[in-house]
């Protein structure tokens, strides 16, 4: 960047220059932030999130990592109780001392509570919720599910499988207004991180919500919205394109599944999972995805699919490749385990990679056992970087964390998170922090269809950025510098929306 003054008017840069040039020519009526021994940088975009599910989710209680009932219980009282329920999730009894039961939940919650287990196959409840639910000693156990009694044949509180759904039936339909409560505590805390924008992977009603944020003059992120493609019909039928919108929020992609997960097994792999026969499970029928894309493509729509596997993401270039593109290019989410004769398919048409560096730590270990020697092809930043392909960073909150520091400090280290690899796993895939924040900026402008007018800092361009404290030693590779780096100020649209 020349210069180390910027000056914006009206939500757009005018000018970069020394801050006494900047000083002459800007008129004194304008504020002035000085802030020395800072780096400006364009505004952070995280390229994957389920916002909604993360904004909502925060508002509940966490029972994750709750080593004893009591512990459990001390939360929950802190909890919040929104439209008449108190809702929490994430506990694991395997190793309390005392069962979960509804009585020492009556004792510090008599507003019915539902609290689910951390895998979902079970809830722990009150008296209260039983009662909504009309559950009582004489509701048979359901087929699939049991209703866990004490010696007297009362409900203890204990809802295993199917049963849970005798109270979840009951819970109240989510409440628009506050899904738009919580997006905008979401949205309040992604400034303080240096977001300014988002694209979000979610449903119709976290588009309402956004919708209505805007409506309200409330939304303060650049929202790119990827509908899944169950939406596809309802978007052909209103002539829908991608990047159609306003500067606030505007439509991306139709979101299709190929294949599942490394940690649940399922991504879909061209050779079988080391020491089995299975190669995971592929989600969609190549003819229909192809039917899919084509008519999306068609009608001006862009594709943003899920690929983990190196079968998948075979399977997504193939889809991909011929498409015709759309106002916003077409995408592969994740793009994690990569067969060399694929490295340059992207880069080739003009395909996104939208990568999230910060799984990284956590999957060396399983990628390790599960893929073997196929690791050294995972997440492979650096020879996807020098194909010529886009990279475009992300975090998929809420499986990782928002924090853009995390994912570049996770890119330009490739360490794993139990501290292995300390010098770089597969280290000639590492990044240096310039590379690393491009994916974050000018790769997600790109990704939005608006590399014209964000992702950079100069005249004309948006004035959305982020003003850091941070260390000298991050353009030397220090990344544990960039964990440490602070944000200072967060501007969008020339809005001071975050300072400390
Ligand atoms: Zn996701």
């Amino acid at each position: 960047m020349e210069g180390d003054a910027i000056w914006w008017q009206e939500g757009v840069i005018r000018a970069v220059a020394t801050a006494a040039e900047l000083e002459r020519r800007v008129p004194s009526r304008v504020p002035r932030y000085d802030l020395p021994r800072t780096l400006i940088t364009p505004g952070i975009v995280d390229g994957h999130t389920h916002f909604a599910m993360w904004a909502q989710g925060r508002r509940r209680v966490h029972l994750a990592g709750a080593s004893r009932r009591s512990e459990a219980l001390r939360r929950v009282a802190g909890g919040t109780i929104e439209q008449g329920w108190l809702r929490g999730h994430g506990w694991d009894a395997n190793r309390w001392d005392e069962a979960p039961d509804r009585r020492s939940l009556d004792a510090v919650v008599p507003a019915p509570v539902f609290l689910e287990s951390v895998d979902i196959h079970a809830a722990w409840v009150n008296s209260a919720a039983l009662a909504r639910a009309g559950v009582d000693r004489s509701t048979p156990d359901p087929v699939g599910g049991r209703i866990v009694r004490d010696a007297a044949g009362e409900p203890t509180g204990l809802l295993l499988e199917r049963a849970v759904d005798l109270v979840r039936a009951v819970l109240p339909a989510p409440d628009p207004e506050g899904l738009v409560t919580a997006l905008r505590q979401a949205q309040a805390d992604a400034h303080a991180l240096g977001l300014t924008g988002i694209h979000s992977m979610e449903g119709p009603d976290a588009l309402r919500a956004f919708q209505t944020l805007e409506r309200r003059g409330e939304l303060r992120l650049r929202v790119f919205f990827h509908p899944p493609v169950a939406q596809l019909p309802d978007l052909l039928r209103h002539q829908a394109r991608s990047g159609e919108g306003t500067g606030w929020l505007a439509l991306g992609g139709i979101k299709l599944f190929l294949d599942g997960s490394l940690g649940s097994r399922t991504a879909w792999m061209l050779e079988p999972y080391e020491g089995g026969a299975d190669h995971g499970l592929p989600l969609a029928d190549t003819a229909n995805a192809r039917r899919v894309v084509e008519a999306a493509a068609g009608a001006g729509i862009a594709s943003t699919i899920h690929a983990i596997g190196d079968a998948a993401v075979r399977q997504a270039l193939d889809l991909l490749a011929p498409l015709p593109s759309a106002a916003l290019p077409h995408r592969i989410e994740h793009f994690q385990c990569v067969h060399p004769a694929d490295l340059g398919r992207a880069a080739a048409h003009g395909i996104v990679l939208s990568m999230q560096p910060a799984h990284l730590p956590a999957d060396v270990a399983l990628a390790e056992e599960r893929w073997g020697a196929r690791s050294s092809r995972v997440y492979p930043f650096r020879s996807l970087q020098e194909s010529g392909a886009v990279l475009a960073f992300g975090s998929d909150v809420p499986v990782a964390s928002p924090d853009p520091r995390q994912g570049i400090a996770a890119a330009m280290a490739r360490v794993a998170a139990d501290g292995s690899f300390g010098e770089g796993w597969h280290a000639g895939e590492r990044l240096d922090f310039e590379s690393a924040l491009r994916a974050y900026t000018v790769g997600n402008a790109i990704a939005g269809g608006v590399a014209s007018r964000r992702g950079r800092l100069a005249p004309g361009y948006d004035a959305d950025l982020v003003v850091w404290s941070l260390d000298a030693g991050v353009a030397r590779g220090d990344w544990l510098a960039v964990r440490e780096a602070q944000v200072r100020l967060t501007v969008v649209a020339g809005e001071v929306v975050f300072r400390r």
